[in-house]
């Protein structure tokens, strides 16, 4: 097997658990590759912990979580537009997220009573309504059901709350209903859940699949090694060797999402580049893998091939074929081969 996300399954649902109870109108969003995890091991978490809506990203993505058995309602956060079609708007389990008028009008028109939410512009500029357009809002719902109005702010930001709390006075001036927000702080969340007066929503992602990342191991296997001298000559692009050592052609590769850096911060690229062998490799121009080979991060002898890749090993190291070693993946881009728990 290739590449391997194991979890600890019991320590994970224990802090997913800690998360749902700390976060009350908790939505778990399941977007994209899942969080590493994939889409419907998610929804089957979500239902686990009893959740009422899920979040997902795009419209595809409704197929994939009612795939993990979710029957429940599900709200798709890229605002729909026409080019999404009609149909969505028909699904009685589906909310659709509403950012400009004009979608408003159209989404009415295909169905009178379909489940919306309502995006403000934030800081974000991604999507919304202009704080503007709010007051015209309301005479164009008609019998639509608003479940919310959706605030989404940046992750960086000088005064959030305070954002957040003159958007949300704006939003429910204009029509009284439920506030969604996302990348507030807990104690942000609680401050406004405190002082408004409509039920509050939570949408969560990476900090609740993500964040506890003691519970959860990637691993490659060693596929395959061999011994080389100095100046050898080695793989695709024929690059020599720094000294002599092992190629050790590991598990995983761009089909993976396994990049050609490894995912670490550059402070700690510089630290690591202090040893000798590191620095003449880096100086030479090789990249520094996300494989922990012999206890250290080693660098990739080229660029990593579709699902293996080259690693060198100065020296005589302690490693084996059919050994696992820990790989670094940034589980947002990841592809895993096998989830073990
Ligand atoms: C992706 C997304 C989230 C979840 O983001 P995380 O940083 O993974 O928690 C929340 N709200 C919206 C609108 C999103 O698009």
């Amino acid at each position: 097997m290739s590449v391997a996300l194991t979890i600890e399954t019991e320590a994970w649902r224990k802090h997913l658990r800690s998360i749902a109870d700390a976060t009350p109108g908790l939505v778990p969003v399941a977007k994209g590759n899942g969080y590493g995890y994939g889409l419907e091991r998610l929804a089957q978490e979500a239902i686990l912990l009893g959740a009422d809506v899920i979040a997902v990203g795009t419209q595809p993505e409704v197929a994939k979580v009612r795939a993990g058995g979710w029957s429940g309602s599900i709200v798709v956060l890229t605002p729909w537009s026409p080019h999404d079609g009609d149909e969505v708007l028909r699904e009685e389990q589906v909310i659709s997220t509403i950012s400009r008028l004009d979608d408003l009008d159209a989404a009415r028109a295909v169905n009178p009573q379909a489940r919306i939410v309502l995006e403000v512009m934030t800081s974000m500029r991604r999507h919304g309504l202009a704080i503007e357009d709010l007051p015209r809002v309301a005479d164009r719902l008609g019998e639509m059901h608003v479940e919310g109005w959706t605030i989404h702010l940046p992750m960086v930001a000088d005064d959030r709350l305070g954002e957040a709390r003159a958007l949300a006075a704006a939003a429910l001036a204009a029509h009284r209903a439920p506030l969604w927000l996302s990348h507030l702080l807990a104690a942000e969340y609680d401050t406004l859940r405190e002082e408004v007066s409509v039920p509050t929503r939570l949408r969560v992602g990476t900090k609740l699949w993500l964040g506890a990342p003691k519970t959860r191991r990637t691993t490659a296997r060693v596929l395959d090694m061999h011994k080389v001298r100095r100046g050898e000559r080695i793989g695709y692009w024929q690059r020599r060797m720094p000294t002599d050592g092992w190629v050790v052609v590991v598990s995983g590769g761009t089909a993976n999402g396994i990049a050609l850096e490894a995912p670490t911060s550059a402070a700690k690229l510089r630290q690591r580049a202090i040893t000798l062998v590191s620095s003449s490799m880096e100086a030479l121009g090789f990249a520094l893998s996300p494989y922990t080979v012999s206890g250290k991060k080693r660098f990739f002898v080229e660029p990593p091939h579709m699902q293996s890749s080259l690693v060198f090993l100065p020296g005589a190291g302690s490693v084996a074929v059919g050994d696992e070693v820990p790989v670094e993946l940034r589980l947002t881009t990841a592809t895993v081969d096998e989830i073990r728990g």
